[in-house]
């Protein structure tokens, strides 16, 4: 049988398993056919795993994660050959409930873009229009999901990593709320934001996946035990109040092609029984941006002081231990991680700390007021994903500034250590677009029956209109 990996929900591959109508090993290698087949042109996997180690529905983990025994570089040159001896839990959770690995995809350098160019191993490409980006950090997990390469896929979340991917290539992606996941052995960016959480086809799979990887580790001293997932099956929104935040819709920003797919997505809210009212949420998007370029350099500079040239990966050897540990980091790290650990150093020097390290989390503080406030009217928030759909490879590569606009939308509820879900909602250009759910936290079983509800009155076909053909 030929297996149409482009049109099967991990739910549905489940079903194969249980009715025993494909073995676990001819699933796993239905993917890799796949990634075989189209992954040349996308570049979603840094590492395939051949071997199919378990009996579940086989998943591919973003390469900020470790795995025992397998090469893990989160997109970077200073991380080249390491071989983690240990799983993340997440790995060792997956594991566990038996998804054998399918590989480890393509990120941005330490998780830091919005679009996968700053991979040290070349960009990953969006399965809709390979000339587009997939948008990142997480861009290899997302085409990886959306091409059929993958059933579903874990990836990481700092400032809308999880979320905006999964809106450029018309996916389900769920940033969990913060402390819900452990993030113990993953590779840290900006550890007062990072997230791991799952991409997927369906909303469904979406939660089934959250349901394997949540809940508290004792290796991860910020997690908490999470209530238990419940599978959403509602397909109206009766009783559940949606609100609108103004800033977060009607962004000068944001195209007018997402503004109308969304727009129709809250029409269609109302008619699936929600009530829905506009909201503010002034501070959190004007200071949104600026906020987080401070906060996640400054913990990224922190974080990024291990790679020394003696712990991890590659070393070049020089005369002095000082010259090494510079020559090392200096050809190890591209441009990208360069600039944060130079601003996040810069925030955090005695002298300016409290201008700008102090300062920024006195506007996060208020953010998080701001949004709890809006959450004493509202069960849920709705807006755009990303102000634009894909954009053409290079076309933000020289301004940093432009790229970091792609995060507009995600960053504010990240700030928040807020929930949020990518649901696509429509096309605009015959491409993605998505709808962004930001629920209280902890709100992620509210962010399912809503998303699943609205996925299924929207009908939004996944498979990219190119490969459309090969899917049967
Ligand atoms: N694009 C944002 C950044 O570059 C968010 C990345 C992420 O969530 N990992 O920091």
């Amino acid at each position: 049988m030929t297996l149409d990996t482009l049109r099967l929900t991990a739910e549905d591959a489940r079903g194969l398993l249980e009715r025993r109508e494909l073995s676990p090993a001819e699933l796993h290698a239905a993917y890799l056919a796949a990634a075989e087949a189209r992954d040349d042109e996308l570049h979603c996997y840094l590492r395939t795993v051949d071997e199919c180690v378990g009996d579940g529905v086989p998943i591919a983990l973003k390469d900020v994660i470790s795995t025992q025994g397998i090469e893990t570089t989160a997109g970077s040159r200073i991380l080249e050959g390491y071989v983690p001896v240990f799983d993340a839990t997440v790995a060792a959770r997956v594991k566990a409930a038996g998804l054998p690995l399918l590989g480890k995809t393509n990120t941005d350098e330490f998780a830091m873009g919005s679009s996968t160019e700053n991979s040290a191993w070349g960009p990953s490409r969006n399965p809709w229009d390979p000339d587009r980006v997939p948008g990142g950090s997480g861009g290899g997990s997302a085409a990886a999901v959306t091409a059929g390469l993958a059933p579903w896929a874990l990836g990481s979340d700092t400032g809308g990593s999880i979320k905006q991917p999964a809106a450029l290539c018309g996916n389900v992606g769920l940033r969990p709320t913060y402390g819900t996941v452990s993030r113990y052995g993953v590779v840290a960016f900006a550890s007062s934001l990072d997230q791991i959480g799952p991409v997927a086809t369906t909303v469904r799979d979406c939660a089934l996946l959250y349901s394997i990887i949540a809940g508290r580790d004792p290796c991860d001293s910020t997690t908490v035990e999470a209530p238990a997932v419940e599978l959403p099956v509602a397909e109206d929104l009766r009783g559940l109040r949606i609100g609108v935040p103004r800033e977060l819709n009607e962004h000068l920003g944001i195209e007018a092609g997402v503004k109308e797919a969304v727009g129709a997505a809250i029409a269609l809210a109302v008619e699936l029984g929600a009530e829905v009212g506009e909201c503010e949420l002034p501070r959190s998007v004007e200071y949104g941006l600026p906020c987080y370029y401070l906060i996640a350099p400054a913990e990224a500079s922190s974080n990024l002081a291990r790679y020394d040239g003696v712990r991890y990966g590659p070393r070049v050897e020089a005369a002095s231990f000082h010259e090494m540990v510079e020559r090392t980091r200096d050809e190890g790290f591209g441009d990208e991680p360069k600039r944060r650990i130079m601003l996040g150093t810069y925030a955090l020097a005695a002298g300016y700390y409290d201008a700008y390290y102090g300062q920024a989390q006195r506007v996060r503080t208020l953010i998080i007021d701001e949004h709890r406030s809006a959450f004493e009217r509202f069960d849920l928030l709705l807006s755009p994903t990303s102000p634009t759909v894909a954009f053409p490879i290079g076309e933000r590569t020289a301004d940093p500034l432009a790229m970091y606009a792609a995060d507009l939308l995600t960053i504010p509820s990240c700030l928040a250590g807020l929930p949020g879900l990518n649901v696509p909602c429509g096309l605009s250009e015959g491409l993605p677009v998505g709808l962004q759910l930001i629920g209280p936290q902890f709100g992620e079983n509210t962010l399912f029956r809503a998303g699943h509800a609205l996925e299924r009155a929207l009908g939004f076909d996944p498979v990219p209109v190119r490969l459309r053909e090969v899917a049967t």
